[in-house]
Parts: structure tokens; C-alpha cells; sequence
């Protein structure tokens, strides 16, 4: 116990620790720091465990991680004992694992379901966080740690008459958890990224009409989804270590690599058979496994990006709707790849619609639809896959107050700065697991760098306690040196020039920053591992 707790009365909102959400980072970090002996409270908006495989329930939500990847590595318990049954699983297969995991470890019983925080102000006098709920609760607590995911804030756009629509309106992070009938509805989805194409691609066949909104068209990589049976299941167990140690070491927290060396030291030939094999391979090792010189290279990226674009085309019969479909406002792997699974033979179906709404912009939902500057198309159930706003729309919500009244919200408005994405200047003992400025979503498998994250944040807890320190917080110039950092090595790719999440383009009026650190998961964790050996060195302590 520290001393917040021991040197008070041990009232029932004293804390040492309160981690806000129960997906994945959150079940992690409350079973982690409960083992350190810490009065640990979860904090979850939602009523169950799940964050991100909780919420985004929508028809055809899938991971486009490995499933032995996608998993925890700290009990080999769990390991032994969960049974993946697919390669890429579904959103209920995950959910399912995050139940079991919470079951299995007793997490539950530490965590307020179906709260939000609506404030966290930081006492300097008493060295600890003061958390407001929507319950009316204030908890006391001395480390504050968010867990609330890179994608969990939906952005949903206010298109003018929307409130007038008389049919359904539903986004696919807050999709109904008992579903949609849309059986024999005429469905309008707006938005074609990673989860549009998971959700077109699914109740293309179940709903009469199908009309697709589409501003900005994704490179889809046709996925290979295997089944698994017990053979496959004991060959991945056994591999267990080994692929902890590589997901670690690699550059996007997946088991593959760049393992191809330079695009320019391979012939014509060498690199075309290399690109047939990654897309063979059906996997995101397509976008992250073949040459590191797509990321930086324009010469490089235009060749690869006409290779998928081609695979594209070959998909669709009409002429017209494969032009549309084919990505050319943006080089292939500079935003999100999403792996696709029979997306683009829905645009062969009849009852399929592709409408472009770059030309022709929506300009309104109507009470039977949605108005284009072009038409009017009728509808009775419309989803938006509209996207989130990234890294920073769930903090932000969390109204947190640091040293001397320091708003988190207006820093960011200002300027979205951080330290490793795990701290920020002016906000003493605020962890913020997947935060801006680290790896995350964007460009790692999430649940290797969930798990390095809340490990680097309970590690830093733990030395705090050794020391009998009672907070730490980056010094200014520590904070600046790793957005500089940052910044280099974003502006020295491809990525800051396309218009997505990734940038905080979707989103008006955001401060323009890569919202991921795209050093590498590997030199990442390096950077994590020197601060913690130079005794945090940069960081003020108190
Ligand atoms: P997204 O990539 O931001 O895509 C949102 C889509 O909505 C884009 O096509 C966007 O077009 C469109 N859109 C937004 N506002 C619009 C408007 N006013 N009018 C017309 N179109 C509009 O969001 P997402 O698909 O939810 O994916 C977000 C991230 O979640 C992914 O990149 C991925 O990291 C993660 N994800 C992962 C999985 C998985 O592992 N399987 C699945 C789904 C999502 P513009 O691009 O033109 O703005």
C-alpha cells in the first residue's frame, strides 16, 4: 500500500491506482498492479469488460491481428488454457476471451461497470488525483491511469436534418449489442475504411438495397482466415515465447518483419515474387512485411501501390465502379490497410450501390434518407463507420485538470504533446496507456503494445513506491525532445501527407500531428527501457 492510503483514514474512495477501462490495457493493468499489493479501482463506461470489443459490435467486426498474437502473454495458464478457433477471429470470439481472462483472474470485483469519469484534477498539496464519476463519487487516488483506448472516442458527423431521419441511425462503435433487423431494409453506410469494408462486406447479402457512401476508397488486402483445429492450436501454444520475444522486437508488433531487406537491392522479379507471396499470405504482412522503403520511398510506394490497385481492379466487373473503388487519392500502407473478406465482389451484386460522395458530397439526411448534391437515396436504416476521433477524443472527455489548473483538453487543442505518449508535462502521475505519441493501432498490433505500455506504466509505479516517491512527471524539455523525436521521424515518411485519423485530418479543427510513433515497436521499447534504467532521468520527482 502507499502511503495516500496508509496515511489517510482508509476510506472506502481512497485509492493507489484508478484505471479507467476494461478492455484489453485495463483488465491488464488492474490485474497487474493488484499483484503489486495496490488498492486498485477499474473504472468502465460500459457495463462489462470487452473497451473496443465491447462497443464495436456491428455486423462483420473481426481483428486483423493473428489471433496467437492478439492474446496476453503474462500467464502461460491462460495460454494453455484459451482455445482460438480461427486465425482472425470475430468480435465475439475476443469479447469471449476478454470474459474468460476476467473471469479466470477475478478482475470484476475491481471495477465500477457502467461509470464514467467526468473530471480528475490533480492536488498538488496532497500529491494525488481527485476522480469525479457520473456516479457522484470522488476518488482519491495518487496514480491516474487511462487506459481508454486509441479508437474509442466515435466521430460521428453532424449532417444537417439528421435528427429528422425516420428510420434507424446507428454508428458501428455504438452499434445496438442486440443488433439491427436489416432484412429486407434498404441500408445506406457511410464510410469505407477498415470497418465500413468489414460491415459492407457482410449485409451486402442479408438487406434489400445497399447503398454505399464513399468519400475516400481503402486498399482492402484479401485476408485469409483459416480455421483452426487442435493440431493448429498446440503448434501456436508451442511457439508461445518465441513469438512474445519477436512481437516485442519487431518493427509493428507482429510476427513478421521486414525480412526482405532493401527494395533496391532485388530485381524486378525478386520483388514481384516477394509481393505475390505477402499477398498469398493474406495478412497485414502485406502492408508491414514487405519493404521498409513503402513507408519513405514515392518511387517505391507508386510500384506497390499499383500492384494492390491491380488486384483491386481484377475484383470488380463494371469499369466505372472499379475506377471508383480504386484508391488513388493516397499511396497503398499511408493509412490504415483494413484486410478484406469478399469486400469487393459486393459491388458485382445487383442490389449494391456505390454512390462517390468526393464529387458529391452529402449535403443532409433527410426523414426518408440521405440528399447528395447529386440525388436523393432512400433509406430505411443508416450506418455511420465514420471513424473515431483518435488518440486523444476520450481523454479529452475525461476533463482533467493537472498542475495548477492545467486544462489536458486546451493543451491538446493547442498542440497535441506527450512524453512516450505515457505522460505529459504539467499532469503528474497521469498515465495514459495508448496515448498520442506512442505506438498504437496505427501502426502496431495493439496488444503487444498495450501490454509493453501498461508494463513501462506499472514498472514506473513500482520504482515510485521502492523510492518512496510520491509522483512523477516529464520535465518540459524531456517532453520536447520526444516530440522532436517524434516529428523526424513521422516527417520522414509518406504518412503525414494523407488525410486521415492518422493525422487528425477527420477531424476539424485538430491540431495536425501523426497521432502514432512510427520509430518502431522495437526502438520504441528501447526508448522506454533507457528511461527506466537512467532512473527516469527527465522526470521530476517529488
Ligand atoms: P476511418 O478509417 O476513419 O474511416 C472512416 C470512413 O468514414 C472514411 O472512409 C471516411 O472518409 C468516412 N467519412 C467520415 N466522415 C465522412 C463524411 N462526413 N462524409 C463521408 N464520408 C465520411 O474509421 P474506421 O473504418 O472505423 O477505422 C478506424 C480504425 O479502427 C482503423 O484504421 C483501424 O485501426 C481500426 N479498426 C480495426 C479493425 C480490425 O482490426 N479489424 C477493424 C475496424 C477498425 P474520408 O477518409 O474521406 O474521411
Amino acid at each position: 500500500m502507499t502511503d495516500i492510503v496508509s496515511t489517510k483514514k482508509d476510506t472506502k474512495n481512497d485509492y493507489d491506482a484508478v484505471v479507467v477501462g476494461a478492455g484489453i490495457a485495463g483488465l491488464y493493468a488492474v490485474y497487474k498492479l493488484r499483484e503489486m499489493g495496490l488498492r486498485v479501482r477499474g473504472i468502465e463506461a460500459a457495463p462489462a469488460v470487452g473497451g473496443t470489443w465491447y462497443w464495436n459490435c456491428y455486423p462483420g467486426a473481426r481483428v486483423d491481428s493473428q489471433s496467437y498474437i492478439y492474446q496476453y502473454w503474462f500467464s502461460d495458464e491462460l495460454i494453455q488454457e484459451w482455445n482460438w478457433a480461427e486465425r482472425f477471429p470475430p468480435q465475439a470470439e475476443v469479447e469471449r476471451y476478454l470474459n474468460f481472462v476476467a473471469d479466470k483472474f477475478e478482475l470484476r470485483k475491481d471495477y465500477a461497470f457502467e461509470t464514467r469519469v467526468t473530471s480528475a484534477d490533480w492536488d498538488d498539496d496532497a500529491q494525488c488525483w481527485r476522480v469525479g464519476t457520473d456516479q457522484g463519487e470522488t476518488l482519491n487516488t495518487r496514480y491516474f491511469i487511462s487506459c481508454t483506448g486509441m479508437l474509442s472516442e466515435p466521430k460521428a458527423p453532424d449532417f444537417p436534418g439528421k435528427d429528422s431521419f425516420q428510420g434507424i441511425i446507428a454508428h458501428t462503435a455504438r452499434y445496438p449489442r442486440e443488433g439491427i433487423d436489416l432484412k429486407g431494409k434498404r441500408v445506406g453506410v457511410i464510410g469505407c475504411g477498415a470497418t465500413g469494408i468489414q460491415l459492407i462486406q457482410t449485409i451486402a447479402s442479408e438487406v434489400e438495397h445497399l447503398t454505399v457512401f464513399q468519400r475516400t476508397a481503402s486498399y482492402g488486402v484479401a485476408m485469409r482466415n483459416d480455421q483452426f483445429d487442435d493440431a493448429d492450436r498446440d503448434h501456436w501454444r508451442a511457439k508461445a515465447g518465441e513469438l512474445q520475444d519477436k512481437v516485442y522486437n519487431s518493427f509493428v508488433g507482429f510476427d513478421y518483419d521486414f525480412e526482405h531487406g532493401s527494395w533496391y537491392d532485388q530485381t524486378p522479379e525478386q520483388r514481384l515474387q516477394v509481393l505475390e507471396e505477402k499477398w498469398q499470405e493474406g495478412s497485414l504482412s502485406m502492408w508491414v512485411g514487405t519493404y521498409p522503403e513503402l513507408f519513405t520511398d514515392q518511387a517505391v510506394n507508386d510500384e506497390i501501390s499499383d500492384f494492390v490497385r491491380k488486384k483491386i481492379r481484377a475484383r470488380i466487373d463494371d469499369p466505372a465502379i472499379a475506377d471508383l473503388i480504386t484508391p488513388q487519392t493516397h499511396g497503398f500502407g499511408t493509412y490504415r490497410v483494413p484486410l478484406e473478406n469478399g469486400y469487393y465482389d459486393v459491388y458485382n451484386r445487383d442490389n449494391v450501390e456505390l454512390v462517390d460522395v468526393r464529387s458529391a458530397p452529402i449535403e443532409c439526411i433527410t426523414a426518408t434518407g440521405i440528399k447528395t448534391t447529386e440525388g436523393e437515396y432512400p433509406l430505411d436504416v443508416i450506418i455511420m463507420a465514420t471513424g473515431f476521433n483518435a488518440g486523444t477524443g476520450s481523454l479529452a472527455r475525461m476533463n482533467i485538470h493537472g498542475r495548477e489548473g492545467l486544462s489536458l483538453t486546451e493543451e491538446w487543442n493547442k498542440d497535441i504533446r506527450t512524453t512516450l505518449g505515457l505522460q505529459v508535462h504539467g499532469f503528474p502521475n497521469l498515465f495514459t496507456v495508448a496515448g498520442p505519441l506512442a505506438p498504437s493501432a496505427a501502426f502496431c498490433n495493439m496488444t503487444t503494445c498495450l501490454q509493453q505500455q501498461v508494463d513501462w506504466v506499472t514498472d514506473c509505479i513500482a520504482y515510485l513506491q521502492e523510492q518512496h516517491l510520491k509522483s512523477i512527471e516529464p520535465t518540459l524539455e524531456k517532453q520536447d525532445e520526444w516530440v522532436a523525436h517524434h516529428d523526424e521521424v513521422a516527417n520522414s515518411t509518406l504518412l503525414v501527407a494523407t488525410q486521415s485519423w492518422y493525422t487528425g485530418a477527420n477531424i476539424e479543427g485538430k491540431p495536425s500531428r501523426l497521432i502514432s510513433y512510427i520509430g518502431g515497436v522495437n526502438e520504441y521499447h528501447h526508448k522506454c527501457e533507457e528511461v527506466q534504467e537512467s532512473g527516469y532521468a527527465g522526470f521530476t520527482k517529488v
